[in-house]
């Protein structure tokens, strides 16, 4: 089998505000005890699942690009070892503009990554304060010319929006700005407000203000616009490329293909199995995956219309048919139909307009009613 691979990297040198990823500040001196551990499961699943080769590496976190160059070396070095990517493999190194020297892009690029995911989020030093981002909008503009220089040609950035006290004018200059450096993938994600969080407690305390829900939708509309005027075409409810620099790593998410995770709280799906490993100190004691459970047939077809319809391109009916039923696809035909005008049915697949995308998780929760009414589930 040949499934992408995820690492996490769960370092950072700060806790941002509003993140509950698994990401530690202050932690980097088991860093190398970690690697070990990574490349100690990496066997594990090597062994337990007779992976020769992967379609994808994404390195994510937290902060890879707060490793050593020699910390890097040995971790992708060992991987690649025991799971070679296939030819061709989109393999991808995610970075934090504010920790990144020519030096580590450098080694990163001998090292095989391709493709460079850069956390950019906001071009107003204002908004990055607000949300505890170590880097200023200047670091990252210099970071995408040194991975250039470096050999770096697919870069992505994430830009977030719906933040509190964003208007369509910082918006609009972020991305214009972001546009400017010519990058090949543009993620544009609205925040999620997460409880635990120093913004969530801000927010509570009536400090900041979220946008209302028309604000919030016009922030979505308008990006979507802009990137798409640039030549950025949408593929992912929060995804724009340039054509064919699409991240192929995130589509397999998407697409419900395999996808093996490897590292403390990563997630995995392996022959239809979902499986988790903890958090930091216990994935260091030796725990890993963890609340695996298999995905029965009805808990697949809710999945398929949930990450399908994330992507512009939507779900094939023809699929949907084949797999459960001409009932349940004609129960989708049929809500689709309802929803005109903010669902499609194109070319034998079932997708969301711009319109129906700020609304995904309604949208969704009718089409899997309307399938259990239609099959009586
Ligand atoms: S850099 Fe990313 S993972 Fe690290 S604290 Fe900030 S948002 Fe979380």
């Amino acid at each position: 089998m040949t499934p992408a691979l995820y690492v996490h990297i769960p370092f950072c040198a700060k806790k941002c505000a509003y993140c509950d990823f698994e990401s530690h500040a202050g932690r980097l001196s088991d860093a190398d005890a970690y690697i070990s551990r990574v490349l100690d499961e990496a066997r594990t699943r090597k062994g337990e699942y007779g992976i020769s080769s992967v379609y994808s590496l994404y390195l994510g976190g937290g902060t890879p690009s707060l490793l050593t160059d020699a910390q890097l070396s040995r971790l992708t070095q060992g991987l690649t070892q025991l799971f070679p990517p296939a030819p061709g493999a989109e393999v991808t190194l995610e970075a934090n503009p504010g920790t990144l020297t020519p030096s580590f892009l450098k080694t990163a690029r001998r090292l095989g990554f391709n493709r460079l995911s850069l956390g950019v989020q906001a071009r107003q030093e204002r908004l990055l304060r607000m949300l505890g981002r170590i880097h200023r909008f200047e670091d990252a503009a210099s970071a995408v010319s040194m991975a250039r220089d470096a050999g770096f040609q697919n870069i992505s950035c994430d830009v977030m929006n719906e933040l509190p006290g964003q208007t369509p004018k910082d918006l609009t200059e972020t991305l214009d700005a972001i546009i400017a450096l010519q990058v090949s993938h543009i993620s544009c994600y609205g925040l999620i407000l997460e409880e635990g969080t120093p913004l969530h407690a801000r927010v509570m305390q009536g400090e900041l203000a979220l946008p209302d829900e028309d604000t919030a939708s016009a922030l979505n509309l308008l990006a979507a616009r802009l990137l798409e005027e640039n030549g950025y075409h949408r593929y992912e409810i929060s995804n724009f490329a340039l054509p064919g620099c699409e991240s192929r790593h995130n589509i397999v998410y998407w697409t419900g293909g395999d996808y093996l995770g490897l590292g403390a709280a990563a997630h995995s799906f392996m022959r239809r199995e979902r499986f988790a490993n903890p958090g930091l100190d216990e994935y260091l004691s030796g725990v890993s995956r963890q609340d695996a459970y298999l995905v029965d047939e009805k808990g697949a077809l809710e999945e398929s219309i949930l990450l399908g319809t994330r992507m512009t391109r939507g779900i094939s009916l023809t699929d949907i048919a084949v797999r459960y039923g001409a009932q349940t696809e004609q129960a989708l035909r049929c809500k689709a139909q309802e929803l005109k005008g903010l669902v499609n049915v194109h070319d034998g697949c079932l997708s969301f307009t711009q319109e129906g995308f700020l609304l995904h998780s309604a949208l969704v929760a009718e089409l899997v009613s309307a399938v259990e009414n239609a099959v009586g589930a």
